[in-house]
């Protein structure tokens, strides 16, 4: 064999769960495409959210804000994050009910989580201009990479250093079965044999799971922020700030702000439906959907939309049914695993998420509640249902319906 593991996709998931693979002394290839972090991955915002809507995702943010924040003791590679905590806002009764919710299940889950007062928000957030009777939760663990960029050299590197390979521009064509086993990938260039495949191709998923004749549960669907040009409101030490009723979230970036959110009638962008050499930067971008989202925000963040907008990008999410990950061994094809269903937490999780998965292949044993994200748990389910349901999901992503 040439290799123990070939992970598929040099994104924040593939390269995470390469590097976990490595570090533990296993063989590991990476096949990409195009280049590592150029699609998902590359153009995140990346933020970190300890507060969850479970206790496994609980578990794994944190768990992978501890890892982020320690990389370089871990992974032997310099790793900046942003230790800017983050303030979550209500200005609803309904939205504040909803994070008195998250307040007692996040603690009970062992998140730091407080409730702030008027004035701590008021001081902390040198963008936020109170507007009205906000109830806010101080979350002092969260993080953020200034530069998503940053986290993918930095899992590049690592995997080097730990003797991974990661081949780029080298799109894997097929996927080798022999004797109803996965046995390695085809690429454009050559055959690498492995008695592990992990497909980890972002919005490609289910593309490089139908080489295989396998399926994966999710529907990829557009997501975008932007960045302002520099502007003197904007302290760089705030901390992240998500209006929850508003479905914004808000962070200091290259000296002006990021601003991105969830708006209910969302894109699908399914790759398999475009052009063969469909890429993310063919995918249409629409600033009306972000100008439309800042507005709800305007009389506390007048920043945001007074200010120029310096860069404006976005990718694709990976909507899973649920809302949960997409991750474990593929049902009927052993050999074959996937990392998929991000759901707009994925450069975040992928931390802890690559270490879940890189110990369940290495041991064959499943980690404490990783069945809740077995890619099976949805049986089959039509297109036209996974579409709908990862839209509703998207468009939920902080209702209080969805809690
Ligand atoms: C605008 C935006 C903001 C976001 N903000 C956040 C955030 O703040 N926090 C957070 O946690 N998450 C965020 N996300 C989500 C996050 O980016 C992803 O969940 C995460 O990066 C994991 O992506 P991935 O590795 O699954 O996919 P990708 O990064 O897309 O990587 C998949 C890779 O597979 C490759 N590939 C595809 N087909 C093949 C093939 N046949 N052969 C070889 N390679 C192939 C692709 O070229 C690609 O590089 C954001 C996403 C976007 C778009």
């Amino acid at each position: 064999m040439d290799a123990d593991v070939v992970v598929i996709g040099a994104g924040a998931f593939g390269l995470s769960i390469a590097l976990h693979c490595a570090v533990t002394g296993r063989r590991v290839t990476v096949i990409e495409r195009h280049t590592a972090g150029s699609q998902a991955s590359g153009r995140a915002a990346g933020l970190f959210k300890s507060v969850q809507a479970d206790e496994l995702r609980t578990q794994l943010a944190r768990r992978s804000i501890a890892l982020a924040a320690g990389f370089a003791d871990w992974a032997g590679v310099p790793l900046e994050v942003a230790r800017s905590g983050s303030f979550l806002v209500a200005r609803t009764a309904q939205h504040r009910e909803f994070l008195l919710r998250e307040l007692t299940q996040s603690r009970g889950w062992g998140a730091d989580v407080r409730e702030a007062d008027p004035a701590q928000l008021a001081g902390q957030a040198s963008y936020y201009r109170s507007a009205g009777p906000e109830f806010a939760l101080w979350c002092p663990e969260d993080i953020y990479i200034e530069e998503p960029a940053s986290l993918i050299r930095a899992y590049l590197a690592a995997c080097r250093r730990h003797g991974a390979e990661v081949a780029e521009n080298e799109p894997v064509i097929g996927i080798q079965v022999t004797a109803g086993r996965v046995a390695g990938v085809q690429t454009t260039r050559r055959s690498v044999t492995a008695p592990v495949v992990v497909d980890a191709a972002g919005g490609w998923v289910r593309q490089v799971a139908d080489l295989a004749g396998a399926w994966v549960p999710v529907s990829p669907v557009r997501h975008q922020l932007l960045i302002t040009a520099p502007a003197a409101d904007v302290d760089p030490a705030s901390p992240i700030v998500r209006v929850v009723d508003a479905a914004v979230y808000l962070r200091p970036a290259r000296g002006g702000l990021m601003a991105g959110g969830f708006e209910a009638d969302p894109l699908p962008v399914d790759p398999r439906q475009q052009d063969a050499a469909f890429t993310t930067d063919d995918m249409p971008l629409d600033l009306g959907v972000l100008r439309r989202l800042t507005a709800q925000v305007g009389a506390e963040v007048p920043v945001v939309t007074a200010t120029a907008v310096a860069e404006h990008r976005g990718g694709l999410f990976t909507m899973s049914p649920d809302g949960r990950f997409v991750a474990g061994p593929l049902p009927d094809l052993p050999g074959l695993w996937v990392a998929s269903g991000c759901n707009g937490s994925g450069f975040s999780s992928s931390p802890a998420l690559g270490e879940a998965l890189a110990a369940w292949i290495a041991t064959g044993t499943t980690p404490p509640g990783m069945t809740a994200l077995s890619p099976e748990r949805f049986g089959s389910m039509p297109d036209e249902a996974l579409i709908a349901r990862g839209l509703w999901q998207y468009a939920h992503y902080y209702d209080p319906v969805a809690g």
